[in-house]
């Protein structure tokens, strides 16, 4: 099957190896063509469908999976449609149009366009693109596990990742356990505030947040998918609370380590290295997952608080 996603690099991190005084990897999602993983998901999904004769895809995120969606569409010479709620900034519609998408603005909340996506869908036989709940997802995310046992000779001590409805984490584990790297503890981290899988957790049963007060919206899913949560008790998950600062912080120092931009959700994953905290400190290597994201820029990230 055609994958639209590329394969990308695992940096072994030296400021942060020498931070932490064990090997430290960077596996970098944030050189995604859409500047995050989300293509390896979206793009799986996309090619499935238009091998089925799907031509139209509808998606419902102003973000990361929203791009993902278009740029799939652009490739593959299909329709994109893209549902954003009214809090979607000027900058990120532009984005999604020039892909060829086009852009509806309605309603408040994702949740409001997320429910015209899949009326939408449903009425012109196109394809929904779920941004974090759908198998075809995990299998295209849980590809950088794959490309993790090529690049490494043994089993890392942990991988850490960030969690939003929890579909990286649910590819990951699958990956790992296709992998045959069943014990790898997976460090799942949130901020404080979009911390749908932590509360779930502790609540024992699937919860709804609800609000997201945290300002890292890529991970501001009220519920986690029923899937991310059966992972995440199956499997040694450990699960971590930032706050924003922290995640900033990290996203800061992160950028003047490696000059890679990310999204401050990525920083809430880079946290767990650069805090650090200490699930982490067990591990005898670290695999750090930097999801990237296309929502920053230089002037945002100067503008933001930083350490
Ligand atoms: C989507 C996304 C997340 C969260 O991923 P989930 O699959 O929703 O858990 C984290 N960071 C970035 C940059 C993303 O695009």
């Amino acid at each position: 099957m055609r994958s639209l996603h590329t394969r990308t690099p695992l940096l072994h991190s030296f400021p942060l190896s020498r931070r932490l005084g064990v090997p430290v990897y960077l596996k970098l999602e944030a050189l995604q063509p859409t500047g995050s993983f989300k293509l390896r998901g979206v793009g799986r999904l996309c090619v499935e469908a238009a091998e089925r004769g799907v031509n139209h895809f509808v998606s419902s995120s102003g973000g990361n999976a929203g791009l993902a969606a278009a740029h799939a569409a652009e490739v593959l010479g299909k329709r994109a449609t893209v549902f954003v709620p009214t809090s979607t900034g000027e900058l990120t519609q532009q984005r999604l149009r020039s892909l060829g998408a086009e852009v509806i603005v309605i309603g408040a909340e994702w949740d409001d366009a997320h429910a015209e996506a899949v009326a939408f869908a449903k009425r012109h036989e196109a394809l929904l693109v779920h941004p974090f709940d759908h198998p075809s997802l995990w299998a295209g995310h849980s590809t950088l596990v794959d490309e993790l046992t090529e690049d490494l000779d043994s089993p890392p001590g942990c991988v850490v990742l960030s969690v939003g409805g929890g579909g990286l984490l649910t590819g990951v584990v699958h990956g790992l356990r296709r992998a045959g790297w069943n014990h790898v503890p997976v460090i799942a981290m949130e901020t404080i505030g979009a911390d749908s899988l932590a509360c779930a957790l502790d609540a024992g049963a699937l919860v709804e947040l609800p609000a997201i007060t945290s300002a890292a919206k890529t991970l501001g899913a009220r519920k986690v998918a029923a899937e991310a949560f059966s992972v995440a008790r199956a499997h040694d998950v450990r699960s971590v609370r930032v706050s924003d600062a922290q995640a900033s912080a990290a996203q800061h120092a992160f950028a003047d380590d490696h000059r890679i931009l990310v999204e401050l959700s990525c920083g809430a994953a880079l946290a767990a290295v650069y805090t650090p905290v200490v699930e982490v400190a067990f591990a005898d290597s670290v695999v750090v997952v930097v999801c990237g994201g296309a929502g920053v820029t230089l002037d945002s990230l100067s503008n933001s608080a930083g350490a």
